[in-house]
């Protein structure tokens, strides 16, 4: 047997992580011994949690639109996007309003409840975010929930946008904070909590999460998770990525993590934060419908919706409602 607990163990174990309770004191030794777990206790225990605070049949539907594409200055060791790497992504400019608003309707008729629009910048010149603002405005409008994720913010900026009526800001962590450095040179772990500390004293609900398969450590995903669940607050929406391996990016051609541990960290997700919308987020079009469906019985419970996210492939929608219709799942209210 290897650092796995025996279930013996776990039954004599006391059970204060299953009983929904919102705690921000989680040590790493706790959440090192949740990823432990055999395989059949962790997901009762997410599932327990899970069904404390949500329908376990109701996933919300959420849908990405790249508003500005390419040219980022920064160096995220994942990201097609950044100048620093030869992906075949072209630079492109801020889309126009109404092109916006026309993908925002197509979503939103395709089912989408929230519109989320990124940017690849290191942070929003004063002049885009006036645009931003618009867009947000105009989505609002259609009846669509709103999120952006436009880099790092200043405290005017994020009140601007909340001002505007955006929803939600989305910020990863990306990975733990030991393991960051090998990811991102440009950007420091502070600068994303302090950017995340003015989107939340703004009164914007925050979305953070982070990748796993970057060749992290199974210690890098207890780091991770810990940091994610002792935030000042959870994060409303947490989503967790699969790396999407890019050709020509440095995380190309590493070795893939096991869907298995991708599912433990969902749980783990799900029971440290128990009122969080889990998303189940990028690396779904090369999952399989069973790990998908294992995702799901771990506590996620939110996808990204439509055939593209940012600039990589995402499943398309009709093979998102077969799955949707096998597991008998339903759009979140
Ligand atoms: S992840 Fe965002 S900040 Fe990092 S390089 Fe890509 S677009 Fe830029």
């Amino acid at each position: 047997m290897d650092q796995r607990t025996s279930t013996s163990t776990v039954s004599a174990r006391p059970r204060h992580d299953i009983d929904g309770a919102i705690r921000h004191d989680w040590t790493h030794d706790e959440v090192r011994a949740l990823f432990a777990l055999p395989f059949p206790e962790l997901i009762f225990r997410a599932q327990s949690v899970h069904r404390m605070h949500f329908d376990p049949a109701a996933v919300q539907i959420s849908t990405l639109l790249s508003i500005k594409t390419g040219g980022c200055p920064e160096d995220c060791a994942y990201c097609p996007q950044s100048v620093k790497y030869e992906t075949g992504v072209k630079a492109e400019k801020l889309m126009s309003l109404d092109a916006v608003l026309a993908e925002a309707a197509a979503a939103k008729r395709a089912g989408a409840s929230r519109f989320c629009m990124g940017a690849a910048w290191r942070e929003p010149k004063d002049r885009d975010l006036d645009r931003v603002c618009e867009m947000v405005e105009g989505v609002r409008a259609l009846g669509l929930e709103t999120c952006a994720t436009l880099g790092m913010l200043t405290a005017p900026q994020a009140q601007r946008l909340k001002a505007a009526g955006l929803d939600y800001y989305n910020h990863n962590l990306d990975t733990s904070p030991d393991y960051y450095g090998s990811i991102i040179t440009t950007r420091s772990y502070q600068d994303r909590l302090d950017t995340l500390g003015r989107v939340r004293d703004a009164g914007i609900h925050v979305c953070c999460g982070g990748i796993v398969g970057m060749g992290e450590g199974p210690e890098d995903r207890v780091g991770m998770i810990a940091t994610l669940a002792n935030l000042p607050a959870h994060p409303e929406s947490v989503p967790i990525n699969m790396l999407v391996q890019v050709e020509g990016t440095p995380l190309a051609g590493g070795g893939a993590l096991d869907p298995i541990d991708f599912v433990r960290t969902i749980a783990v997700a799900r029971i440290t934060m128990p009122k969080s919308v889990v998303r189940l987020s990028a690396g779904r079009e090369d999952m399989s419908d069973e790990t998908q469906a294992l995702c799901f019985l771990a506590g996620a419970n939110s996808i990204f919706y439509g055939p593209k996210l940012l600039t990589t492939p995402n499943p398309g929608r009709d093979r998102d409602l077969r799955l949707m219709d096998r597991l008998g799942l339903v759009p979140m209210e």
